[in-house]
């Protein structure tokens, strides 16, 4: 592998990248992370994804160990080493070791210490979203079962990838989650729904991640079409009774659904409007 890991300003040959599991990252998920996709080999919203992650350190109360500057400059230097055209970068900040261990206690839920904060980044190959032929996925519904704060990027990800693995188990691609019959989001991804050439997602709040490629397609991709969006909480029944359903993250941009559970979604092909905006989305990459 000539994957390249980042740990505390120091790079490393894949194969060689240790972190202690002492970690409270490791103990606790005591963490938080960020993801951004490179096409061409450039990042794509650097600066929506960077505030984010500063947001999500200040909310959970991890201190940020770089200046932005240094971050700007660790980040570039890192990705240089990258091979790949097409990309994401994954930066994972975790509140660390203790500063030393004289108490002889190895972990603690409460967080009593000075900590060293532990920064770690790799990258991973994806395809450019411009040679991405757009094909409709599955999904299912599930509970959203997890705490009220999805608003973090936290690295707590437990009940996103379970109910992401019972969506592959059953064929699908993504599980749509919902809270008392309000449709939040998906397990990795913004839900948007068309109805008579309306579009709604649900407002920004603690009860979903404020994703970057959401604000785009909100800000840039339908402004610049002939279509209207409204950010409104909507039902399981209007997700069911929807003309289309898209959702949206960084890797993948705007990805059709065309299956809910078994029901399907525009005679199961991806909309008018969907491909409408998926053009003007890739027309906008750098
Ligand atoms: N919601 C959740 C729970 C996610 O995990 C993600 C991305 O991983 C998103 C939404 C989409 O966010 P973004 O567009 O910033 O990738």
């Amino acid at each position: 592998m000539k994957n390249k890991v980042y740990i505390n300003e120091k790079i490393y040959d894949a194969e060689n990248a240790k972190v202690s599991i002492f970690d409270r990252g490791y103990l606790f998920s005591d963490g938080i992370y960020e993801l951004i996709p490179y096409f061409d080999k450039k990042p794509f919203l650097f600066d929506d994804h960077y505030s984010r992650l500063q947001k999500s350190l200040r909310m959970v109360e991890i201190n940020n160990p770089y200046s932005e500057d240094k971050w700007v400059n660790d980040i570039e230097n890192f990705v240089k080493t990258c091979i790949f055209e097409n990309f994401y970068l994954y930066i994972q900040v975790t509140r660390g070791i203790p500063e030393n261990f004289d108490d002889n206690i190895l972990r603690e839920h409460a967080a009593t210490k000075n900590y060293k904060t532990c920064v770690t980044m790799f990258y991973s190959k994806i395809k450019n979203l411009k040679d991405n032929n757009i094909i409709g996925k599955k999904s299912i519904i599930m509970d959203d079962k997890r705490w009220m704060n999805c608003d973090i990027k936290s690295i707590s990800l437990l009940y996103n990838s379970y109910a992401k693995t019972i969506a592959h188990k059953q064929g699908a691609f993504e599980a749509i989650l919902l809270r008392d019959g309000i449709v939040t989001e998906g397990c990795s991804s913004n839900v948007f729904i068309i109805k008579n050439n309306t579009i709604k997602t649900s407002p920004e709040s603690n009860l979903i991640l404020p994703g970057v490629t959401r604000s785009f397609v909100i800000n840039s991709v339908i402004k610049d079409s002939d279509y209207d969006v409204r950010e409104e909480n909507f039902s399981e029944e209007e997700l069911l009774d929807a003309d289309e359903i898209f959702i949206t993250n960084s890797t993948q941009g705007i990805l059709p659904i065309t299956h809910i559970n078994n029901k399907e979604i525009n005679n199961a092909e991806c909309g008018y409007i969907t491909s409408k905006l998926y053009k003007i989305f890739t027309e906008k990459i750098n």
